[in-house]
């Protein structure tokens, strides 16, 4: 390492869970890329961010103790004007407020992404074998297919593209039926990238989880549009 253990980008972090813009920030800080976003505590901020990003957007309510957002009606994707942003803030305080009492944090709007397919990518330290990095299917294929592949940390782009390659779903990211192949490769550097994070914080890092990367055409890149990690 070039610097002296502890005084990374993560040494100022505090400990327990991160939100997803926090979890995104640490990452965009070892050049992972991530959605743009914007917190909006109002629905006219939500708007005046939705403006600035540019439509269509994504709106999901903040709260660290929510694990699966989507499952309690705080992910709205795809929202394509100021009249349906406004309707989905306003469900999704509804909902923040039936799912975290208390411990709502407001709402994030977010760029849309697509792509041609989602891959988790986690990172972790065990007691035993130290930081470790670990990719799988995303979505909610990664707790269905149980079609992870992991390896110590840091890894190599060779290293990630190999673990990448060896997943079960693999030829689904070279195209099947006239779809595009993905972007391996970004996806490649992404957890090159996450390794070194994941090697630099060492025992601090209980878990940060990217779900999912979106994996765009080969040569267009990847985003993380869901991270979450938890710090001591
Ligand atoms: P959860 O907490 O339920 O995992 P996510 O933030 O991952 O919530 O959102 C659920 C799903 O919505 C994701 O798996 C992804 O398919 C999609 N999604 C989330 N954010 C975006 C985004 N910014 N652009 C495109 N799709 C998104
Ligand atoms: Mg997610």
């Amino acid at each position: 390492p070039l610097r002296p253990a502890g005084t990374g980008p993560a040494s100022a972090l505090p400990s327990g869970v991160l939100t997803e813009g926090e979890a995104k920030r640490l990452l965009a800080a070892y050049g992972l890329p991530v959605t743009r976003e914007a917190a909006a505590a109002t629905a006219d901020q939500a708007v005046a961010a939705a403006r600035t990003i540019g439509f269509p957007v994504v709106l999901k309510g903040v709260s660290r103790a929510v694990v699966h957002k989507s499952d309690l009606g705080l992910v709205r994707l795809n929202l394509r004007d100021e009249d349906a942003l406004r309707t989905a803030f306003a469900d999704i305080i509804a909902a923040l407020d039936h799912a975290a009492p208390g411990a709502a944090e407001g709402c994030v709007v977010q760029e849309m992404a697509r792509g041609e397919a989602e891959l988790f990518l986690g990172a972790t330290h065990d007691p035993q074998f130290g930081p470790m990095v670990i990719v799988g299917a995303g979505g909610i294929l990664v707790e269905f297919l149980q079609d992870v592949r992991m390896a110590p940390a840091p890894v190599s782009a060779a290293t990630a593209r190999a673990l990448i390659e060896g997943l079960r779903v693999a030829p689904l990211l070279h195209g099947l039926r006239g779809r595009p192949p993905a972007d391996i490769d970004a996806a490649a550097a992404a957890l090159e990238r996450l390794s070194w994070l994941a090697a630099d914080l060492g025992p601090r890092l209980v878990e940060l989880d990217v779900n999912p990367l979106i994996l765009r055409a080969a040569g267009q890149g990847a985003i993380a549009v869901d991270a979450r990690a938890t710090l001591k």
